[in-house]
């Protein structure tokens, strides 16, 4: 009897990409590898597999990660930064969030400025970018075709953000975008939060402060890092900023603040 061939996937190492902090929490750790190895959603497998195998004509030479993408920042982060869902040629390649992106590098160069990181640039998963007090993170960890994740893949995807965000404990969410506004409500509501009815609407600048118990959560919006919105000027560096010196305030401000 022959041994069944294993199912087509990447060719990259199954171990998630480094991230220093995640090691220093056992949840964490726990958790980056739930995601790492999850394929609950047929159609974001299939599509992440397949931009790994065909690949970029400029990355021709690198192996994707071509897996879903974890986290990556402070494990005991006051701010977390939330997304959309991996870019194909960027997370999906490197295997860490907004790491080989213009996105990414508009970003991180946001977060040097305010010195959340220590360093402006996100190349690959062992460049030695660390941030402090922030973490970067997504409701959806499979890039998605088109950046577009259907409801069902959104909703399969929630559970990981939940308990991101249960084992995290942020007191700031800096939400970039309408959908990871949506996603974000979505999630704390599952999980006790008072978050109104109606929603609160995306805007950039909305400030929206929930609460569950003691603990409370002010989200803060901002149009997202895309090229679509940075390299037409609807969000520039000093709006982006703007919103993470906002964020950091809030961040001292709260109980326990750090
Ligand atoms: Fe799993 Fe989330 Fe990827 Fe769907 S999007 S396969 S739930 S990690």
């Amino acid at each position: 009897m022959t041994t069944p061939a294993p199912p087509p996937g990447p060719t990259t190492p199954a171990a998630p990409p480094g991230d220093p902090d995640a090691a220093r929490s056992p949840g964490l750790a726990l958790l980056d590898a739930d995601v790492v190895t999850c394929r609950a959603c047929p159609r974001l497998v299939a599509w992440r597999e397949q931009v790994g195998r065909e690949r970029r004509a400029s990355f021709r030479d690198q192996e994707y990660w071509a897996r879903p993408v974890p986290g990556f920042g402070d494990a005991r982060a006051r701010i977390l930064v939330v997304g959309l869902a991996p870019a194909a040629h960027g997370a999906n390649r490197t295997g860490r969030m907004f790491s080989g992106d213009r996105s990414g590098d508009f970003l991180f160069a946001a977060m040097h400025r305010v010195g959340l990181a220590n360093q402006p640039t996100s190349v690959h998963a062992d460049d030695g970018l660390r941030l402090t007090g922030i973490r970067a993170t997504a409701p959806v960890r499979c890039a998605p075709p088109a950046n577009k994740p259907t409801p069902d893949e959104r909703r399969a995807c929630a559970p990981f953000l939940a308990r991101e965000i249960e084992l995290v404990d942020p007191t700031v969410a800096v939400v970039l975008g309408a959908f990871g506004w949506a996603a974000l409500l979505e999630t704390l509501r599952d999980l006790g939060w008072d978050v109104p009815r109606p929603a609160p609407r995306f805007a950039h600048g909305a400030e929206v402060r929930v609460a569950r118990g003691e603990r409370t959560l002010t989200l803060l919006g901002c149009f997202h890092v895309s090229p679509q919105n940075t390299f037409t000027g609807r969000l520039t560096p000093a709006m982006l900023d703007a919103v993470l010196l906002r964020a950091q305030a809030l961040a001292a401000d709260a109980p326990g603040g750090r």
